[in-house]
């Protein structure tokens, strides 16, 4: 037996004892609990004895089994299960799942090289996130347990023999690293000579026609991250089916919307307040030989002068960054979806369309919805909803893992 093998062996001899109420998490189906519900038990005992990343077996108040959950010695989140059952070697059960994640996108996702491989929880592999820009895959890795060297070496080497990409590129988050107690590391190449590359989505046939699809430039070692927004590629080509006439894409990025919007539209605006994302924009516009007017600014600013000079849109994409970081933030974050939206519709043409989206998870589905019908309300606007809509399916969302559910895309047609 190899000195590896044995120093995981020991590891998964350590237990914790869950507190009723840990157990009614677990019961719940959701793979977290706290660390006020989790005491560790027998002979390391003592937190500190606990090694990072440590598989450890879960137990319920009375003895009970009920699985093998990963541990963190610093998060709140002090367990995250994954497996109902025992895990014998950890590495081999992430090499599964990937391999099963993989599979799930070649039933699912199409016309596009570029999507989400991995999601953490919503694939039962908490804390690893692997995005496929075509030939070349970016991996995140964020917890401890998938941070040990032989988990890496088994999700490099799965990614490897199931995907064959030129490259494999580590994107750190030294926040998330320092928070979860782990050496700082830099981003870079785990595999292969490249790290940049063109991605297309949504090509293939779209709304009856051949299309090429949308080409986007990526580069995994830019400071900035590039790329499109892969959990929004299902909302673009959506969007592109119903937009018409005048458009505005309003906190744009790197063109997601605006270069899907572009071969419908008569002309398409982008705002955002980032000079590299529009410079990226603009290269993405060229890529694509397409012309869009980019402006830099702040999109509340712009929206309340537009508004003010009676400028009118026939199309208009809101898709702002997450206004509550956190549940406090609530309040405030409600107000700013619903000025926007209210200045929005204020904008738009009879039969505009209006597609509006939050990606903070703290709002809900029901409290969006019901920010944008205020908005409505204030407006004096009628609208439709015609479709209600999520991330796309290559970020699966876990029905009894709220946490899953964070994006939502309302597309609505200003009615009178
Ligand atoms: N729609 C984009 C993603 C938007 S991400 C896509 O599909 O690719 C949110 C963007 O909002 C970021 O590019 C950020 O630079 C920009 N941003 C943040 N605050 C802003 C503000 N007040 N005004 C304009 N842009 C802003």
């Amino acid at each position: 037996m190899s000195k590896k093998r044995a120093v995981s062996a020991k590891h998964a001899e350590l237990s914790v004892k869950l507190s009723s109420r840990g157990v009614a998490r677990l019961q719940g189906r959701h793979p977290w609990v706290y660390r006020s519900d989790v005491d560790l038990v027998g002979a390391n005992a003592e937190a500190s004895d606990v090694p990072h990343g440590s598989v450890v077996r879960v137990f319920d108040p009375r003895g009970k089994f009920l699985g093998t959950a990963l541990y963190s010695s610093s998060s709140q989140i002090a367990i995250r299960m994954i497996s109902h059952g025992s895990v014998a070697d950890l590495p081999a059960l992430v090499a599964e799942r990937i391999r099963a994640a993989i599979a799930y996108r070649k039933e699912l996702v199409s016309n596009t090289d570029a999507y989400r491989i991995v999601f953490s929880e919503a694939d039962f592999l908490p804390g690893l996130i692997v995005d496929r820009y075509n030939d070349v895959l970016c991996l995140q890795i964020l917890t401890q347990a998938m941070d040990s060297a032989p988990v890496r070496a088994a999700i490099v080497q799965t990614l490897r023999e199931e995907l064959q990409p030129e490259g494999i590129v580590e994107r750190v988050d030294p926040r998330i690293r320092e928070l979860e107690q782990l050496p700082p590391r830099p981003s870079g190449l785990l595999q292969g000579e490249k790290s940049s590359t063109v991605i297309s989505m949504n090509g293939g046939r779209m709304n009856g026609d051949e299309t090429n699809g949308v080409r986007f430039h990526y580069d995994g070692l830019e400071g900035q991250k590039t790329g499109a927004f892969l959990d929004q590629r299902e909302n673009y080509a959506a969007t592109a089916q119903y937009a018409h006439g005048e458009a505005l894409d309003a906190f744009c990025y790197q063109g997601g919307f605006a270069l899907h919007l572009v071969a419908k539209c008569s002309s398409v605006t982008g705002v955002d307040s980032s000079r590299p994302a529009l410079e990226m924009a603009e290269n993405n516009a060229t890529l694509n030989a397409r012309e869009i007017e980019w402006i830099e600014g702040n999109a509340f600013d712009l929206l309340r002068e537009y508004a003010a000079a009676n400028r009118r849109y026939d199309t208009i994409v809101l898709d702002p960054p997450a206004f509550a970081k956190t549940k406090r933030d609530l309040e405030k974050a409600l107000g700013g979806y619903k000025e926007l939206n209210l200045r929005a519709m204020k904008m738009l043409r009879p039969g505009g369309l209006l597609v509006t989206c939050s990606c903070s998870f703290h709002v809900s589905g029901a409290d969006f919805l019901e920010v944008v019908a205020d908005a409505a309300r204030d407006a004096h606007k009628s609208l439709r909803v015609v479709e209600n809509r999520g991330a796309a399916k290559d970020h699966p969302m876990l029905l009894n893992v709220p946490e899953t559910n964070y994006l939502k895309c309302l597309i609505l047609i200003v009615s009178n």
